[in-house]
């Protein structure tokens, strides 16, 4: 039995959720272990955004803004134009935008990589435990113990007060406690992504989605731009609905493709103000993956186990939020502890405040989150139009936006106005 004066929690995955999870367990007091499946963590991956309510937990954490000025850089603006070249909605971003922390457009690896270093600094080496696999669970009195597959074949288990599956879309945490739950789900959508070298279009900092609501390419800049030449690394992805899901089924995360592949969708996208074949030709590499999710489940805790993370809530990246409610979750769970001790009761106060309402934010996704706007788009003019505010008037706009900002967390005043989520003195007992 787990030995109580001494609570010690055990994460599965050490992705962007289960580092954010051991570096606030360490802000609060409690041990931890992370048991990770790769025998090297490696800074993969293209462009990800971390929102301002993410933003803000990892200050708190001690990320500064000089440490992810270092993986990528602050967004400033937030925009939708169609095939036409014209605007179809435009906002600012982050601080322009009014809220008191910035949006950051980041690499991917390269800010896995910040949270790992900050983790081994603070917790020491052997808090993450590479070429671990976490296999499966049992709920004890008192704790759990925990099935792990060493890279070598071997195997052994571990027993903690909890365990919190951090361990991603393909989770084995999930799988054990939804045994049930159909297989990941694909709407018919395909993304190629890739990183150009390029100087950065109109703010020097916007996210921009470009196209349909059948093909579009999403491009923002991840670092700030060289001060000789004035290029940065350009993110893009290439997205295009297919109507028929056979061949995809079973691709999985980034898999590298030729250009080849796929620039034919795209080769007419030229503008003054755009090149899209020659920003696409400019990537070292790119990489295919579907645009995949998992259907809401009912619950992400059971006993002393929870799931975060995309193992609770894997969901399309069209809210540009994934990344962001894995540190959100992370942060939920400390407070939880707070309030509850390292206990399956913190568990379920976490279940409760969350699950619900972030299953809905999947759906939300999936019905194209903020893109929903290019399918009214397409539903009233077919994309052909002169001025935007004829097809969809500006309030109707700023509604819809409004709306998704709220269910996704991002409602400006309520972030500004709450309250620090974990004071910096806060302490588990
Ligand atoms: C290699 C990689 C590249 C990615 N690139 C992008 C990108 O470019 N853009 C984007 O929007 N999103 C990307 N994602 C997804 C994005 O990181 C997540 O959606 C988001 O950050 C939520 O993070 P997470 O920690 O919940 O999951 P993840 O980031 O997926 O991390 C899960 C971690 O758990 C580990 N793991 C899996 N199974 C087990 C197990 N059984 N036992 C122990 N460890 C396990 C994995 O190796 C991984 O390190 C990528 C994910 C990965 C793993």
């Amino acid at each position: 039995m787990p030995d109580m004066q001494e609570p010690r929690v055990l994460i599965a995955g050490g992705g962007i959720g289960g580092l954010a999870l051991a570096l606030t367990l360490h802000q609060i007091g409690v041990g931890c272990t992370v048991f990770e499946s790769v025998r090297e963590l490696k800074p993969l991956g293209v462009g990800i955004n971390l929102q301002p309510n993410a933003v803000r937990e990892l200050y708190d954490l001690g990320v500064s803004a000089d440490d992810l000025d270092r993986v990528g850089l602050p967004a400033q603006e937030w925009a939708l134009v169609g095939l036409n070249g014209k605007d179809i909605y435009a906002e600012p971003r982050g601080l322009l935008a009014g809220y008191n922390w910035p949006q950051y457009a980041v690499h991917r690896g390269r800010f896995h990589m910040l949270l790992l270093a900050k983790m081994r600094e603070r917790l020491g080496e052997d808090a993450v435990r590479t070429g671990c696999r976490v296999t499966g669970y049992r709920n004890v009195d008192g704790g759990v113990i925990v099935d792990i597959e060493h890279a070598d074949g071997t195997r052994s288990q571990e027993t903690g007060t909890l365990l919190i599956g951090a361990d991603g879309i393909g989770s084995a945490v999930r799988a054990q406690m939804h045994p049930d739950q159909p297989p990941v789900h694909w709407g018919g959508a395909v993304m190629w992504r890739g990183t150009a070298r390029a100087k950065p279009i109109r703010t020097g900092s916007s996210f921009i989605g470009l196209g349909t609501h059948k093909q579009r390419m999403v491009i923002y800049p991840i670092s700030h731009p060289d001060t000789q030449t004035g290029e940065a690394d350009i993110n893009w992805i290439a997205e295009v609905t297919y109507d028929d899901p056979g061949e995809w089924q079973e691709a999985g995360w980034f898999r590298p493709v030729p250009i080849s592949d796929f620039i034919h969708h795209f080769e007419d996208w030229k503008w003054d103000w755009l090149d899209v074949p020659a920003l696409i030709a400019g990537a070292e590499t790119a990489f295919v993956n579907p645009m995949i999710d998992r259907d809401p489940v009912e619950t992400w805790v059971d006993g002393h186990v929870a799931l975060m993370g995309d193992a609770a809530h894997a969901m399309y990246p069209t809210g540009s939020n994934g990344a962001s409610q894995a540190i959100i979750d992370a942060r939920a769970l400390g407070v939880a502890m707070l309030e509850h001790g390292v206990s399956a009761a913190a568990l379920k106060a976490y279940d409760d405040a969350l699950c619900e309402p972030v299953s809905q934010l999947i759906l939300r996704n999936r019905g194209a989150g903020p893109f929903g706007l290019l399918n009214m788009v397409d539903e009233r003019c077919g994309g052909h139009f002169d001025t935007i505010d004829e097809v969809i008037p500006p309030a109707e706009r700023a509604e819809f936006m409004a709306g998704y900002k709220a269910a996704a967390g991002f409602a400006i005043e309520r972030l500004n106005n709450a309250p620090a989520t974990i004071a910096p003195w806060a302490r588990v007992g």
